[in-house]
């Protein structure tokens, strides 16, 4: 793994914390994204290197919906960035982590992405993310 690529923070209304994170970072957000397939739709910030992701669920059935019912807003996963995530799927299985998606998906914000279960990594919920070339 390279870096942290970006936090990922559960909201219950992006409009409304895209305003409190504007006034937080001094700067408003430079994307906002729906991903359909995971019913959340997603603003991304930029905090000098570091990017934030804000989430919220688009339906009842979205993880972050029941992320939000479970334990409330806040801190929801950390991302990683990796040069090849099909490698890194593989590594992380063999070394015994769940691997949620055992082949990556789309995720937003031009990434391939795959999730490790928070059971196996001490209850943080890891995203790999690779960039699309
Ligand atoms: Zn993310």
């Amino acid at each position: 793994m390279k870096k942290i690529e970006h936090i990922g923070i559960a909201v219950k209304d992006l409009e409304k914390s895209n305003i409190l994170f504007k006034q937080l970072f001094g700067n408003a957000h430079y994307k906002i994204e729906e991903v359909v397939s995971e019913g959340v739709k997603t603003s991304f910030f930029k905090a000098g290197p570091n990017k934030i992701e804000l989430l919220e669920a688009t339906n009842s059935d979205s993880p972050i919906a029941k992320f939000i019912e479970k334990k409330g807003e806040g801190i929801h996963h950390i991302a990683f960035a990796v040069d090849d995530i099909t490698l890194e799927i593989k590594r992380l299985k063999d070394e015994g982590f769940t691997v949620l998606n055992n082949s990556p998906k789309r995720g937003a914000d031009n990434k391939l992405v795959a999730f490790l279960h928070p059971k196996s990594t001490n209850g943080v919920l890891i995203e790999l993310c690779q960039e699309i070339k």
